[in-house]
């Protein structure tokens, strides 16, 4: 059979209490994608069913790709990640005949949780020579989208930007991603919840983790896993001189915390 390589799914492992903070997303998310699969009768009595799309959006690095693994890993479904970039990279045509492959994939694997990202790649202000693929693919993802609620349930589109407002408009109207969703950037209990997953079973000392997620205003989720992997080396460099498992220290996690620029302030 004629398998397409870069349409892929795999079944992510991660669930909402991976994910930290971000409670009223996750709820929203609940309501609409995860109850309806979990209680098909009682939101079917309401007209509701399993099911839908959402445009996530927001600063880059807060948790949209981890987010909608996440609600793959809650569901037990298959995910697919399509990278617009990549797609809009190839001719016109075989981008089309891409994005169809991506979705057929996914009615034949449900439930299936679509998430496609740099969805602004699809959107105003581009190269005029650019313009007339990018319509033809906005087309063929609108024709996807329409299908899917014809056919309806259990595939899952989660669409992400960082830049709604370039989005094209076309995509905006109901029973597309009408649902926009923000995930903001970690405020002061969520940065400390984000630490303590990040460290969770590796080798502390004695750290104040309050104290540094008073520190990381303006750190993103992904910042404030680069500093965990940063303190990481450092611990890991003691440990191959003493030949023992030392364990990561406050010194570790200020140093780390000091070296690196928050990313959610340039958004
Ligand atoms: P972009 O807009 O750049 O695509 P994103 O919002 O999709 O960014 P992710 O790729 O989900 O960001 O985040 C990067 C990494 O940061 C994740 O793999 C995850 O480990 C970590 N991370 C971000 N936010 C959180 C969070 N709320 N809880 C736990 N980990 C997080």
């Amino acid at each position: 059979e004629n398998e397409n390589k870069l349409v892929e799914t795999e079944k992510p492992q991660e669930t909402f209490e991976d994910v930290g903070g971000l409670d009223e997303v996750k709820k929203k998310i609940r309501m609409n994608f995860i109850f309806p699969l979990k209680q098909p009768e009682l939101f079917a009595a309401y007209g509701k069913e399993a099911g839908g799309s959402l445009l996530l959006y927001g600063p880059p690095g807060c948790g949209k790709t981890f987010l909608a693994r996440a609600v793959a890993g809650e569901i037990d479904a298959h995910f697919m990640h399509i990278e617009l970039q990549a797609i809009l990279s190839m001719y016109v045509g075989q981008s089309e005949h891409n994005l169809h492959d991506f979705f057929e994939k996914a009615r034949n694997n449900k439930p299936c949780v679509i998430f496609i990202d740099e969805l602004d790649a699809l959107g105003g202000n581009r190269h005029q020579m650019r313009q007339h693929h990018d319509r033809m693919l906005v087309n063929q993802l609108l024709l996807e989208l329409d299908g899917l609620q014809a056919s309806n349930g259990n595939v899952f589109v989660i669409g992400a930007t960082n830049t709604p407002w370039y989005l094209d408009p076309a995509l905006r109207r109901p029973g597309r991603f009408n649902h926009l969703v923000f995930v903001p950037p970690p405020e002061e209990p969520e940065r400390e919840t984000i630490l303590k997953l990040k460290l969770a079973g590796k080798p502390v000392g004695q750290i104040d983790l309050a104290k540094i997620a008073r520190e990381t205003k303006h750190f993103s989720g992904a910042d404030l896993q680069q500093v965990v992997k940063d303190a990481v080396e450092c611990a890991l460099e003691r440990s191959m001189e003493s030949g023992s498992i030392e364990p990561i220290t406050r010194d570790d996690m200020s140093r780390a915390c000091n070296g690196r620029k928050p990313t959610t302030l340039e958004w």
